[in-house]
């Protein structure tokens, strides 16, 4: 059955095209899906409209991505009558909501394949169906199965490595647990043997993913907690540097605070999405922590390595936020001086406890808060990034930079943007860059130049 698929594929030049939406566990996903087509015979296409296959990989958590999704599968009709024997799937989070993949198919009558986020493995079987016996595919029942060895394409020194799927926690506002079901976890001897076939192939830098990784292991008897995970890739790969997204506060243990400093490969930087710096939406919003537990984390984290550098998400406008409970988010940002933040206007999310409660809040008062907000972030990220002025950082260089193609771009362990004049042959090397200018999120400097203090 396969051959006739790759036969086809092969006889036609076959090309394709990945949109992604949402967060890097989705990126993730799209790189395994682009191993997949690879595998098959495909070739990635050069422009969205000339591909053979357009896939878009889709997310549910915020209205706006769904809407975008929306606006761009439509505007794909021309393109299937111009080009009948191509090819459209659609899958990912939003196709996992009940009856989400029978309303995009019957809504979008041209879109050919339709599946869920956990049936990528059957994405074979599924373009045979559709290419070879010319079907329409809709494939969206739940799967908690976890597939090794599916291959995935990736590109640079950098790599994401998933640890967990799905999530037990239930926020009031997040739609994940009904989409991504419940935790799972991958055995540490499939992670650990991942990671050193990646270093084999030149990857440096490993970010361990999971919607809630501190919950890693404990539904495996007998296997690795994640502080032991950090610890064994640690001394079992030759990684230099490695992250992990994203770590849930209430799950925060002391073993893992202890690897910070401890551990050579963990880089000094956190993300530990707060949410809210008020206490009484914090337990609307099923977090179960307080504003206090999350201030402890962070004094905890900074007296194991006082330069970490904490990033963090934040939601404005939950049901019921007052204009007393936005203040004491405001007041946390004084607190903390987080190095960068993520913000957001809540969204009601289908599903979730959130969508019905009262008081929701008018779209104005969400905007005007976010506004409120960003600014005050604002202030702090540039504070952060004035303290690099003068120091020498160490960049994995990543890419020429999208704002000047005479540099290159990179990231410090502390994960701050750095930007410097130099060539494609640097790009994931390791460069040492002397900073002598900053904007709002970027350091700039050139690389080799020291200024004689050393930073990270
Ligand atoms: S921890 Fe909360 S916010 Fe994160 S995925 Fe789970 S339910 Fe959603």
């Amino acid at each position: 059955m396969n051959e006739d698929l790759r036969a086809h594929i092969a006889r036609n030049g076959l090309t394709y095209h990945i949109e992604t939406y949402g967060c890097q566990m989705n990126a993730h996903e799209s790189e395994k899906a682009s191993g997949v087509l690879d595998a098959l015979g495909f070739s990635a296409a050069g422009e969205k409209r000339e591909a053979d296959l357009i896939l878009f990989n889709t997310c549910c958590v915020r209205e706006h991505a769904e809407a975008r999704l929306s606006g761009n599968v439509g505007a794909l009709k021309e393109y299937k009558l111009a080009k009948p024997g191509a090819l459209i799937a659609v899958w990912g989070c939003m196709m996992q909501q009940p009856g989400a993949a029978a309303r995009l198919a019957a809504r979008f009558p041209f879109v050919d394949i339709v599946f869920g986020t956990n049936q990528l493995h059957h994405l074979e079987n599924m373009l045979y169906a559709a290419l070879i016996d010319g079907k329409r595919v809709l494939m969206a029942e739940p799967d908690e199965t976890i597939i090794e060895g599916m291959p995935a394409k990736r590109s640079g020194a950098s790599a994401f490595v998933n640890i967990i799927y799905g999530c037990n926690n239930y926020c009031t506002y997040c739609i994940v647990p009904y989409v991504r079901g419940r935790e799972r976890s991958r055995k540490s001897s499939d992670i650990i043997k991942e990671i050193d076939a990646l270093c084999g192939t030149g990857v440096t830098e490993i970010t361990l993913l999971g919607q809630n990784v501190n919950s890693y292991g404990k539904d495996l008897e007998g296997d690795m907690s994640f502080p032991e995970l950090i610890r064994g890739i640690d001394r079992s790969t030759g990684i230099k540097r490695l992250r992990f997204m994203t770590s849930h506060p209430k799950d925060l243990t002391e073993e893992l605070i202890a690897c910070y400093g401890s551990v050579k490969s963990l880089c000094e930087h956190i993300h530990l999405p707060v949410q809210s710096g008020s206490s009484r939406i914090l337990a609307a919003m099923n977090r179960r922590y307080t504003r206090g537990h999350y201030l402890e984390l962070v004094s905890k984290l900074r007296a194991r390595v006082p330069e970490i550098a904490v990033t963090t998400d934040f939601i404005v406008g939950f049901p019921g936020e007052t204009e007393a409970d936005f203040e004491e988010t405001l007041s946390l940002v004084r607190e903390v001086r987080f190095d960068a933040a993520y913000t957001f206007a809540y969204s009601k999310r289908a599903l979730t406890r959130a969508a019905s409660m009262p008081e929701q809040l008018s779209r104005a008062e969400k905007s005007e808060r976010l506004m409120r907000l960003n600014a005050l972030v604002l202030d702090y990220v540039k504070q952060s990034s004035a303290r690099y002025l003068g120091k020498t950082v160490e960049v994995l260089t990543e890419d020429i930079s999208r704002m000047n193609s005479a540099e290159l771009s990179g990231r410090t362990r502390t994960v701050k943007m750095v930007s410097f004049p130099g060539t494609a042959e640097d790009i994931g090397k390791y460069v040492r860059v002397g900073i002598d200018r900053v904007s709002n999120h970027t350091l700039h400097g050139k690389a080799g130049i020291d200024p004689g203090v050393k930073g990270l």
